[in-house]
């Protein structure tokens, strides 16, 4: 958990990084304590051993059998170490097998998914795809485990037809009245306690090089450095204060493995304590340069400047710190109302006042007034019985209450508005702009009539950037922020018309 907070954001985009993670994951808990446990038992187990063996290296007679045992036991501890190498071999290269096995079951238990899911009736469909890998998967572990028991099986038949001719020599021995009738019993269980303790060393330190394999990723994990990393000592006049500006020069980016651009070339300037509103299409590349703007990716061409100076150069959370941000993909914690707003600014002491003046100005109050803890709400009912659901409207405006709290020096909010009504919409645009001061906002929004507020609109298409200026310059220009416009304020003057009102007031 320590190690994912310094993980890119951008690994999260890679197969290969879900491979180390799971690899990490499924053994980190219990391999350090087996080793250490298993350590102890081979300790114990020679130590038996050593005294066993001391009772037969006395004897002038038997004192060869005791090397007969260990040389018998060599093909054993082989076949031992050469199978948990192929098993861990077997079990890392499958990784991918128990990653889809895992997600097909959060599929079928995910409570977000249970309504899609039912509807369109698909458990099944995972329970077959769950079916088909894990078969593929156990045929290999089983082969591997059938072949080492042929192994195992051979090995213990010779293993007795020795032991039967140590027997036989002991009982020759009492017979010719060299040796007593108890020093049978002493010697043949001192010939079976020595080869039960070399097993158990052989089968104990398989299985610590087994763990210690196993830990070899954990630590190969732990190894992954970050990229995004501040490159140089954080200039003196990059630190904080209220009102930045905000550049981006010939800022191209495609996304980890992938070939394609998705923004290109970007030339852009926010003054401080501006309003802009990004506007594109599904797909124009609009939450791409947030994420960029906000360092969670770095460009693949060109810089991002802050204030004058590259985002590499800042300390990567001081950086984060200016930001406070509501995605469109917002987290919903079940945590209580009061913890989901104070996450907005996790390193401040809370301040009841202040995420009560939050949930006012994201207009939340209202409902949340209506619960019956108030803001001490547990939300969700996963592990609370008095836990809230919300709907996924209010869920967005704790989020952006949440945004709010971060009383941040630039406000992002990507579609913040999505799941909102108009009149919502509308009263959280007041809030930030009554809120704004000298700070820069940031909206992506698909309601363009919160673009008429900005004094900056960006036009994105295709990952560039098309037109840029005020509503009226745009307008005026008629060209792509006209047509989205003009199209999105006719469908309005249309289903009005066309509509019964009741309709008609969820729109505009
Ligand atoms: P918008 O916010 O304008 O709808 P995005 O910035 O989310 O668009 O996406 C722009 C393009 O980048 C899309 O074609 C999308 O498929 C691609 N994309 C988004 N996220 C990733 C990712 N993590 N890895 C690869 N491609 C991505």
């Amino acid at each position: 958990m320590e190690k994912t907070k310094e993980i890119d954001l951008a690994s999260f985009d890679l197969p290969a990084f879900y491979e180390k993670l799971e690899n990490a994951n499924r053994e980190a808990s219990m391999r350090p304590l087996n080793i250490l446990t298993a350590t102890f038992n081979v300790i114990s187990a020679m130590i038996e051993f050593v005294g066993f063996v001391v009772v037969l290296l006395t004897v002038p007679e038997l004192w060869w059998m005791v090397f007969v045992i260990i040389v018998i036991s060599v093909p054993s501890a082989v076949i031992n170490f050469i199978y948990r190498r192929k098993n861990f071999r077997y079990v890392r290269h499958r990784s991918k097998d128990r990653r889809q096995m895992n997600y097909y079951v959060n599929l079928t238990v995910d409570k977000d998914l249970a309504k899609e899911v039912r509807i369109f009736d698909l458990t099944d469909t995972f329970i077959d795809k769950y079916q088909n890998v894990f078969e593929k998967y156990f045929s290999g572990i089983k082969k591997l485990i059938v072949e080492e028991s042929l192994w195992f099986s051979g090995i213990a038949v010779v293993s007795n037809i020795t032991n039967f001719f140590l027997y036989a020599l002991i009982v020759y021995y009492v017979m010719s009245g060299k040796f007593l009738i108890g020093d049978y019993a002493l010697y043949t269980g001192a010939i079976v306690s020595i080869s039960a303790c070399v097993s158990q060393i052989i089968s104990i330190s398989a299985n610590i090089y087994e763990g210690t394999l196993f830990v070899d990723n954990l630590i190969e994990f732990m190894k992954t450095e970050p990229t995004v990393v501040c490159r140089a000592q954080m200039p003196e006049k990059a630190k904080t204060n209220c009102s930045h500006t905000i550049e981006f020069q010939n800022v191209s980016f495609k996304y980890p493995g992938a070939d394609k651009y998705v923004l290109k070339n970007i030339n852009l300037k926010f003054a401080p304590g501006e309003t802009v509103v990004l506007v594109g299409l599904n797909g124009a590349g609009k939450t791409t340069l947030i994420k960029l703007l906000t360092r969670l990716y770095d460009p693949t061409e060109g810089k991002i400047l802050l204030d004058g100076v590259d985002l590499k150069d800042y300390d990567v959370s001081s950086l984060y710190a200016l930001f406070g941000i509501v995605f469109q993909d917002f987290g919903k914690y079940a945590f209580t109302v009061r913890e989901n707003v104070s996450f907005g600014a996790i390193h401040k002491k809370v301040v009841d006042e202040r995420i009560r003046e939050s949930l006012v100005r994201s207009n939340a109050e209202d409902f949340v007034g209506r619960l019956s803890e108030k803001e001490h709400t547990p939300l969700m009912r996963i592990f609370e019985q008095n836990g809230k659901e919300l709907s996924i409207g209010q869920w967005q405006k704790i989020a952006i209450a949440r945004a709010f709290y971060a009383d941040a020096d630039i406000l992002i909010l990507d579609e913040p508005t999505a799941s909102l009504d108009p009149l919502a919409e509308q009263e959280i645009f007041n809030q930030f702009d009554s809120l704004r001061a000298d700070k820069t906002s940031i909206f992506v929004s698909h309601r363009l009539s919160s673009a008429t507020i900005a004094s900056q609109i960006v036009v994105l298409e295709n990952g560039m950037v098309v037109e840029t200026g005020t509503h009226r310059e745009l307008m005026e220009k008629k060209g792509k922020y006209h047509l989205l416009f003009s199209t999105q304020a006719q469908r309005y003057i249309e289903e009005k018309k066309d509509v019964p009102p009741i309709h008609g007031k969820k729109e505009e």
